[in-house]
């Protein structure tokens, strides 16, 4: 006897989609999407380009400059 087949009846059910917009904390603008640190710094991505210069060195990670925190672009 097995009751494994009842275990995900109700998995991959959500389809909510909210439209979840954020604010940046450099520029204040209303966007999609956001770099994000832990301490809950965001930058919206033109910002992020415009001061990229300054929050990298490497392209691979960016600088909070409210924590000095390392976070990494791509996946958080
Ligand atoms: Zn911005
Ligand atoms: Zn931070």
């Amino acid at each position: 006897m097995s009751q494994q087949s009842r275990a995900r009846a109700n998995a991959g059910k959500s389809r909510r989609r909210q439209n979840r917009s954020k604010i940046c904390d450099c520029c204040g603008a209303d966007v999609m999407f956001c770099w994000q640190c832990r301490c809950g710094f965001s930058m919206c991505q033109s910002c992020m380009y415009e001061n990229q210069w300054g929050m990298t060195c490497n392209g691979i990670t960016w600088e909070c400059p409210d924590c000095g925190a390392q976070n990494g672009y791509g996946n958080q």
